[in-house]
């Protein structure tokens, strides 16, 4: 581990400095090390980041104070930087440190920061690629092995994912010297953004690799065998990991989401696990009962004990035949649908008013009027 300087040391300042001093400090530091001033000596511009990280630090009061509890040369443990414990300190705080420390460690690691490039291309996760599939009714109750073609990136076989073409290698940016990122100064302030020239990558690659064209990767289609769980609901999500695209310098492969459509039946209704159908009645089955055979999702049949006297609109539970689960399965909900006759013959329509006539004339909506 490589020492982090004291920050105000760097400005030369003393340690009660005023926030005025600290400000006058680094404003004359600053001018001095300015890379305008000092055009191709790194010693200064070396200076001229430290200066303004230091800056950054102590201009904050939050940085501050946890800088001096924490941070090098001050305080409890006899002036080494404790990451551990200045990172629980700032959790108890609240304060938000992310960027603090992912400067400071970046250069207690001698390194660039993180996310700077670096020189060398970093792992990097590959793609998570989504696809569908459309399932019949019947292929979604039952469950089925599907194959379904991928388009996914894959490591280049010619250059292995470096990019270069075989025989040659990447070279260092000169834009940014490897660093991924390009610092712009403007005043007192200094801006940093990613390099154009490499992209971030800190790396130029002067021969690309014919087969990729420089890309690394390659798009092959790929074709994947997956079974689709018996039961599967419309607009679900299946997982296949490591089966998404692949990744970078090492990096490990993407997940392979599928999601699956499933055409509906036009007779089922499914609500989680269960399906309703509507089942078609006479007026003398719902008044008097009846054994009724209807219709099961799997396509098989089932006889239902109407009971006497049901209304339009009664809903039985018939215990199984809905979809599938892991400990068992859903139930088929069966709606009656009170069928009303519309062409009448003439002796049915005389049994119809014989029967009305023994109904006693019983207004059937007397309990409105109540
Ligand atoms: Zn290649
Ligand atoms: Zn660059």
């Amino acid at each position: 581990m490589a020492a982090v300087r004291d920050f105000y040391e760097v400005l030369g300042v003393r340690k009660n400095a005023t926030d005025d001093e600290i400000k006058k400090a680094y404003r004359k530091l600053a001018r001095q090390y300015h890379p305008d001033r000092n055009p191709g000596d790194p010693s200064a511009e070396e200076r001229f980041k430290e200066v303004g990280e230091a800056h950054d630090i102590l201009s904050d009061p939050e940085k501050r104070k946890a800088y001096d509890q924490f941070g090098a040369g001050g305080g409890l443990r006899g002036g080494g930087f404790d990451p551990g414990a200045f990172r629980d300190y700032a959790r108890d705080a609240g304060v938000d440190m992310t960027d603090f420390l992912s400067d400071l460690f970046g250069r207690v690691r001698g390194g660039a920061a993180p996310g700077s490039g670096g020189g060398r291309p970093r792992p990097e996760r590959g793609a998570d690629l989504e696809t569908s599939v459309n399932l019949s009714f019947d292929d979604a109750l039952s469950g089925a092995q599907l194959t379904i073609p991928v388009e996914r990136d894959v490591t280049c076989a010619t250059c292995h994912g470096s990019r270069a073409e075989p025989g040659t290698s990447p070279t260092v940016c000169p834009e940014c010297e490897g660093r991924g990122v390009r610092t712009r100064n403007q005043g007192f302030f200094s801006m940093s953004e990613t390099c154009p020239r490499c992209g971030g990558e800190g790396t130029i690659v002067e021969h690309p690799c014919h087969t990729c064209t420089g890309r690394g990767r390659v798009r092959r289609t790929k074709r994947y065998t997956i079974r689709i769980p018996a039961g599967v609901k419309d607009g679900a999500r299946i997982r296949l990991p490591g089966r998404g695209g692949d990744g970078l310098a090492g990096g490990p492969p993407g997940d392979l989401y599928v999601r699956v459509n499933v055409a509906p039946s036009g007779l089922f209704v499914r609500r989680g696990d269960d399906f309703t159908v509507e089942v078609p009645i006479t007026f003398p089955e719902a008044a008097l009962g009846a054994e009724i055979e209807v219709p099961t999702p799997t396509g098989g049949r089932v006889r239902v004990r109407v009971p006497e006297g049901s209304g339009d609109g009664r809903t039985l539970r018939v215990r199984g035949h809905g979809a599938p689960r892991s400990d068992g399965s859903g139930d088929l909900l069966v709606r009656l649908r009170l069928q009303v006759p519309g062409d009448l013959t003439r002796a049915q329509r005389e049994a119809l008013e014989r029967y009305a006539n023994l109904d006693g004339g019983a207004d059937a909506r007397a309990e409105l009027f109540r």
